[in-house]
């Protein structure tokens, strides 16, 4: 908790602070109060549509309970925020394997998130498979390969340019062979050909089936929260290209940015998952919506 507090420090400054802010210098919980509170909400990067669904949520919730205590209103306030964020934040490894797809633009974090998760998983004391199916770049490989040594798991490549799905495929053999509870498939995740991004990870879905039948997919989507809107935007676009299970937002240590978590999950419907506070392989945190919002309003 207190590396995500710390992380979330600039944007504490630049969202939370100033919601108190209004919040104190209101002492009647009116109309210019709402219009205000709204404003500050979209300068902080919530943007219009959540900005405004909040704050009808929290004029409902003033009516109802008629107060007028600041105090009261900054809570309910981070009820409503918490009860946007809340949805199926867990990862799902319930079934062996577990596939995870991690896909999203290059210099989002992707190797990194794969390196911190897979460490995160062997350290619970699961078996982690990765599949370097990024095969688009020698260097994601040998990065990926630098991280998979650092988490001490296994990692499944072949050349760069050769084909992600045979990657996946050998993967999923040698997952189900040294029975793999989690096999992570790095994948080229590019955006500017949607199709070519379609069909691929439509050929690894189909690779996962026929190999692994009973296998659950989870497709994450990585992020990069100090690109700001722009991460919603991008969300917004793979969202129309894959099925996406959840979001990794990376970066939110040091950016003031970090509230676009909550547009992500009130627009898009898709729950974060996961938190990247830092760089190092212990930097990848579970996203608890309470703790976030604790941490953001403390
Ligand atoms: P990829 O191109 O998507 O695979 O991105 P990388 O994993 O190579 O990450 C790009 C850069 O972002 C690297 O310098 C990482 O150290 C950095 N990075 C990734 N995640 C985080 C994070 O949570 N916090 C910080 N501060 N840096 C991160």
């Amino acid at each position: 908790f207190e590396k995500l507090k710390n992380g979330l420090k600039n944007t504490k400054d630049a969202l939370a602070s100033k919601i108190t802010g209004v919040i104190n210098s209101f002492t009647k919980i009116d109309e210019d109060f709402f219009e205000e509170l709204e404003e500050t909400l979209i300068l902080s990067d919530i943007g219009a549509v959540t900005s405004a669904n909040i704050c009808e949520a929290l004029r409902k919730e003033v009516k109802a309970t008629g107060t007028t205590d600041p105090a009261e209103v900054k809570g309910l306030l981070k009820k409503i925020i918490a009860g946007i964020l809340e949805g199926e934040n867990e990862l799902i490894l319930d079934t062996k394997p577990t596939v995870i797809l991690v896909i999203g633009v290059n210099g989002a974090g992707k190797t990194t998130t794969i390196g911190k998760l897979a460490y995160n998983l062997k350290s619970s004391g699961k078996k982690v498979v990765v599949a370097a199916a990024d095969t688009f770049r020698a260097a994601a490989i040998e990065q990926l390969e630098v991280w998979t040594q650092r988490a001490g798991v296994d990692i499944i490549k072949h050349s760069e340019g050769s084909d992600p799905a045979a990657v996946v495929f050998d993967a999923v053999k040698a997952g189900i062979a040294r029975d793999a509870d989690v096999i992570i498939c790095d994948t080229a995740g590019r955006l500017h050909n949607k199709k070519n991004l379609m069909d691929e990870l439509k050929k690894i879905a189909r690779i996962v089936n026929n190999n692994a039948p009973d296998s659950r997919v989870e497709t994450l989507l990585v992020l990069d929260a100090t690109t700001g809107q722009n991460a919603v935007n991008q969300a917004r676009l793979f969202k129309e290209t894959a099925d996406i299970t959840g979001i990794v937002l990376t970066k939110l240590d040091g950016t003031a940015k970090g509230g676009i978590i909550i547009p992500i999950k009130e627009e898009l419907g898709i729950p974060v998952k996961l938190v990247g506070v830092g760089e190092k392989i212990d930097d990848l945190q579970p996203f608890v919506p309470r703790d976030y919002v604790e941490a953001l309003f403390e």
